[in-house]
């Protein structure tokens, strides 16, 4: 029996990532790519809603078990703008659900990744969330998020 698996079994069992909860995708304006995308996911949009704190816009539409989060710039100072500027519209980030998100935060952080916030902070659609920096990730910007109770 091969033991050094088992002792690595902790690591693979992934009880903290819970899914994917939504796909973050940056957009020019909201009020082109409302409509496009309920077209394109012949759901409509149930929600938007300003993150002052990020200067963004954003709209959600739920996909089965998934969403889609529409952002938008609300100022040149915007990560979405220059985002934007950068790379062009197009797929932002990708955002698990977490169970807890202080624990997944310091498994991430002893596994190397680097975190780009110390503590949760206050995101769209009643969460809290932490973003991995891309550098670690594959390119990936990485967004844990834990519902707020
Ligand atoms: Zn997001």
């Amino acid at each position: 029996m091969d033991w050094e698996f088992f002792g690595n079994l902790p690591l693979l069992n992934n009880t903290c990532m819970l899914k994917v909860e939504h796909i973050g995708i940056a957009v020019a304006s909201l009020t082109d790519a409302i409509p496009l995308f309920e077209k394109l996911l012949n759901s409509p949009c149930y929600k938007q809603e300003a993150v002052e704190t990020e200067q963004v816009l954003t709209a959600f539409f739920r996909q089965g078990e998934s969403k889609v989060e529409l952002l938008e710039a609300m100022g040149p100072e915007s990560v979405i703008a220059r985002f934007i500027a950068k790379k062009g519209a197009g797929i932002h980030h990708i955002a698990f659900e977490v169970s807890n998100i202080e624990e997944e935060m310091q498994r991430l952080a002893a596994e190397g990744f680097t975190l780009l916030q110390d503590k949760p902070r206050q995101g769209a659609d009643n969460k809290l969330v932490c973003f991995l920096h891309p550098k670690d990730t594959s390119g990936v910007l990485v967004e844990l998020c834990q519902e707020r109770k």
